[in-house]
């Protein structure tokens, strides 16, 4: 298994295959200790829709600042989708990308647009640091240096900054670490948002930005066609993840983000997920859920919520298994990273 060049190849190989087969019985009796055994047979699926790199990811660099227009783009087709499917997501910023001499304004309108859409923000750290590179006291900085234009906006529109969203899914590469980072979160009012799913997406993107450079309609066709059937994929295993752990489904949180990929497919990603029997529902209500009462004791590179649960339930973490998106599209990914990060 290689490790892409910011780690982010780990984010899709965390997974146990032998989750129902082996430990089902165990899991489920040990999720019921946390209270997430009891079986909710004939209920709805629900996910909380979670978008990242606000306010906007770019193909091939996760630090490009974007161009203006491209973004307001991108800005105006997510919530949009969001809202005409109601689903009541959260947007995580980089405030960093707000800092463009002579946009300012107009960057931190892009924020606006997904409060005026009836959506939430969330912060996910100024500068998109990785935390297994960046020195606690950089990164706790970080976060601050991240709220501060969020958090005005939010306050006018009557809401208050209340998720933290780690970059890279990275809490902390020791225990240590990530004790003293939780409890800074904790005394600043934060909770963690924790990801169940990921889809990819960036892998994808940067397909589609590959092939739109290429002025290549086939590849580009092909990359957004992919997508959405690596998120059946990606739903397929969690969902046995989830019965194998607690003998239930519970709400799954999704993690996508802001970027030209799901300004094109995201509409058609919330209607898929409708047709598999999901109702969207807040970050709130989907925490509310006791299975996120189950203790994180994992440290180490970013990984998911549901493989870090399998240590506080005695379970096996085989991270070499789980779903991986297409070889040629992680090829470009590979190859747009290397390229476009070292300059
Ligand atoms: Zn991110």
């Amino acid at each position: 298994m290689g490790t892409g060049p910011l780690g982010l190849r780990l984010l899709f190989v965390g997974a146990l295959s032998c989750a129902a087969a082996a430990w089902g019985a165990h899991g489920a009796r040990l999720a019921t200790e946390f209270g997430g055994g009891r079986a909710q047979v004939g209920t709805q699926n629900s996910v909380a829709i979670t978008v990242d790199d606000l306010p906007g990811a770019l193909p091939g660099d996760d630090f490009a600042y974007g161009d203006l227009k491209e973004l307001q783009k991108i800005n105006r087709g997510i919530p949009a989708a969001l809202k005409a499917h109601h689903a009541w997501a959260i947007g995580f910023v980089n405030e960093r990308k707000l800092q463009v001499a002579g946009e300012r304004d107009a960057r931190a309108e892009l924020l606006q647009m997904w409060l005026d859409a009836g959506l939430t923000l969330g912060n996910h750290n100024y500068a998109h640091d990785d935390f297994s590179n960046t020195p606690l006291q950089k990164y706790e900085d970080d976060l601050i240096r991240g709220e501060v234009v969020t958090g005005a906006l939010l306050k006018a529109a009557g809401q208050s900054e209340k998720y933290f969203r780690h970059p890279y899914l990275n809490t902390g590469m020791t225990m240590e670490v990530k004790t003293a980072f939780d409890t800074f979160l904790k005394d600043r009012g934060y909770t963690i948002a924790p990801v169940t799913i990921e889809d990819a997406d960036y892998v994808f993107n940067d397909a589609l930005g590959h092939a739109l450079e290429k002025k290549d309609k086939k590849m580009a066709a092909r990359a957004k066609k992919e997508y959405l059937e690596y998120v059946d994929t990606v739903f397929d295993y969690a969902e046995k993840e989830s019965a194998g752990m607690f003998g239930r489904q519970i709400p799954q949180i999704l993690l996508v983000h802001d970027n030209a990929l799901n300004t094109e497919c995201l509409d058609a990603l919330l209607e898929k997920l409708e047709k598999r029997g999901y109702k969207f529902v807040s970050l709130d209500t989907a925490m509310a859920d006791p299975a996120y009462a189950t203790p994180d004791l994992y440290a180490g590179t970013g990984i998911l919520w549901m493989d870090r649960w399998k240590l506080a339930l005695g379970m096996k973490l085989d991270l070499s298994k789980g779903p991986e998106p297409p070889g040629w599209a992680e090829q470009i990914f590979e190859q747009m990273r290397q390229e476009r990060q070292k300059e």
